[in-house]
């Protein structure tokens, strides 16, 4: 039970949104506020206080006696700006509960736990289904106890603080095993079930030789990453149904790719019927892995069923993370949670420093400078190949003109790719002109390092002849200035010399600045690499400092 204490008006509003919240977990204590923390300080596992620390701390001292059986407790501040973690963090899961107050006032959690503070993962963040003695071992993480981590799957893991010995463990398997108090076991998606069912196999003969062939074969039914079978079964209802009652897709493939798949159990039946010697074993193992339960047939006469099971190679993790332009409120909650995910994180040393703080401790770093952007590519792919999990980062978003191509021209399939979308520097300029991009734009690079300065060229003036707004990226450097100007003399061709153009600089960095000016008038030399240039098209207007390219001219003129 949590006890609620509040002493105010604004503060009695507060506990009445939390008491409304969790009416079954929760108690109002009325009455003189010592008196009240006292009775909640006996009777509940957890204390929220809508008062002072300061008030708190005085009331809670004398009844204080030891971590492991104190209640937990959290205060809230009467501005309901913070949910302060004051006493219990872990034992009595005051932490925790400041997170969760927090989330549910709009307040920011207050925790001071070094090893909070400093970033463990939650044992259920990973990803990975959990079982086993979650509580204990994420205590014994938090507090810095061994925690030894068995992870023969070799699956991808973010760095945790973890020891070869200890009392605690975490143990990382498909495998059915017997847990202590003091281990949890993680579920990696290594298995791959295959499956084959005559016409009207019911549902229940598919899911019992299923599960019954996990079981006996001591693997766990939450390791299963997907049902496989032949197209011709795609729809086959009993299959179907299997695939959703474990939650997984079911993948099929074509009855020529399972022919060619070596099986140790060919035999005839399948072959007349859908074109290929072996469903259940071929399709488990057309992409590879070790056979652990070869073909096994449902126990009903006539079996209508059949199925093997394969463990696949661990695969690494690439993620492909763009850290958006510069503010960290535009970094997306996703990209964070991805660089938390990482063991290996590769990137440009400035973008690096821009999020190191993120980092988890632990996290492998693999920084280098300008330049070298086919070696971060690499290095990223081979980190992932060699069983990793890495982010690669880059800022806007990763895949405009930055590192996701080259480390996907260099990515085979047996690695997993997670792309994360980051705000753009033309968006991130946009928002700060106006609307500039309200019709048709693109993106035009003026760097002829990579591109020969012709094909630059006759993109520009397609743009050009096109009427589409265009944002110009990389556009001036020392070594190229007359690029720009030649762009902009294209444009100018088709656009009137007053067509609105914007220069943002830094956009959404401390020193960002920003210009509205127009074709004529703009300077060239004011333009540097740390800026975007968004050239309107021939309706986009200066509309009281802002840059407005109309929805449509037709759009428009209805709207007159
Ligand atoms: N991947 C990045 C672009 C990399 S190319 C993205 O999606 O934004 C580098 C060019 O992007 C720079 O020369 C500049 O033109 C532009 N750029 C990147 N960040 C910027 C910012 N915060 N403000 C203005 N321009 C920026």
């Amino acid at each position: 039970m949590i006890g609620l204490i509040s002493a105010t008006a604004a503060g009695a509003a507060a506990r009445d949104r939390l008491a409304a919240a969790w009416p079954d977990r929760t108690r109002v204590y009325d009455g003189p506020v010592g008196d009240a923390v006292r009775r909640a300080f006996a009777e509940c596992e957890q204390l929220v206080c809508f008062l002072a620390t300061g008030a708190v701390v005085r009331l809670v001292a004398p009844l204080l006696g030891d971590k492991a059986s104190d209640p937990g407790v959290v205060c809230v501040d009467e501005g309901g700006r913070f949910a302060v973690s004051l006493v219990g963090g872990h034992g009595g899961g005051a932490n925790e509960l400041a997170r969760a107050v927090g989330e549910l006032l709009g307040a920011e959690p207050v925790v001071t736990t070094a090893t909070d503070a400093v970033g463990v993962p939650g044992l259920d963040t990973l990803g990975l289904p959990v079982e086993g003695a979650v509580a204990a071992v994420s205590r014994a993480l938090l507090d810095g106890e061994a925690v030894a981590l068995h992870n023969a799957s070799g699956w991808p893991l973010p760095p945790l603080p973890v020891a070869s010995e200890g009392t605690y463990g975490i143990r990382v398997t498909d495998r059915l095993v017997e847990l202590s108090e003091q281990e949890v076991v993680l579920r990696p998606p290594t298995l791959v079930v295959g499956v084959g069912a005559s016409r009207g196999a019911p549902a229940e003969e598919v899911w019992e030789l299923i599960e019954g062939s996990l079981r006996e074969a001591g693997l766990s039914a939450k390791s299963v990453a997907e049902l496989a079978t032949v197209d011709a079964k795609a729809g086959e209802p009993g299959i179907v149904a299997a695939a959703a009652r474990f939650g997984v897709p079911l993948v099929t493939h074509s009855a020529e790719e399972l022919a060619a798949v070596e099986v140790p159990n060919p035999s005839d039946a399948p072959l007349a019927a859908v074109g290929t010697p072996s469903v259940a074993e071929a399709a488990a193992l057309v992409q590879g892995g070790e056979l652990l339960v070869p073909k096994r047939k449902s126990a009903a006469t006539p079996a209508m069923a059949t199925c093997a099971v394969v463990r696949r190679p661990a695969r690494g993790r690439l993620a492909v993370v763009g850290l958006g332009p510069g503010a960290r409120d535009l970094l997306t909650p996703r990209a964070k949670a991805e660089l938390q995910r990482a063991s290996v994180l590769v990137g440009l040393d400035q973008y690096v420093d821009q999020i190191r703080d993120l980092l988890r401790p632990g996290t492998r770093v693999l920084e280098s400078g300008l330049g070298a952007e086919e070696e971060r590519a690499r290095t990223a792919v081979e980190e992932a190949r060699r069983g990793q999990a890495v982010a690669l980062i880059g800022s806007g978003d990763a895949g405009v003109y930055a590192m996701a191509s080259p480390a996907l021209a260099e990515a085979s399939d047996d690695i997993d790719v997670i792309g994360v979308p980051g705000v753009t520097a033309a968006l991130a300029a946009a928002a700060i002109l106006g609307a500039p991009l309200g019709h048709d734009h693109v993106s035009i690079s003026l760097s002829d390092l990579h591109t020969p300065w012709e094909v630059i060229e006759r993109r520009v003036r397609a743009a050009a002849e096109a009427d589409i707004v265009v944002t110009f990226y990389n556009p001036r450097s020392r070594g190229r200035d007359w690029q720009l100007p030649k762009a902009l003399a294209i444009l100018a061709e088709h656009r009137e010399p007053a067509t609105p153009v914007g220069v943002v600089r830094n956009a959404s960095r401390p020193d960002e600045s920003a210009r509205l000016t127009t074709l004529a008038a703009l300077d060239p030399a004011t333009v540097d690499m740390m800026t975007v240039v968004t050239v309107g098209n021939t309706a986009t207007r200066d509309i009281a400092g802002r840059m407005v390219t109309p929805r449509g001219y037709r759009w428009q003129e209805g709207a007159q």
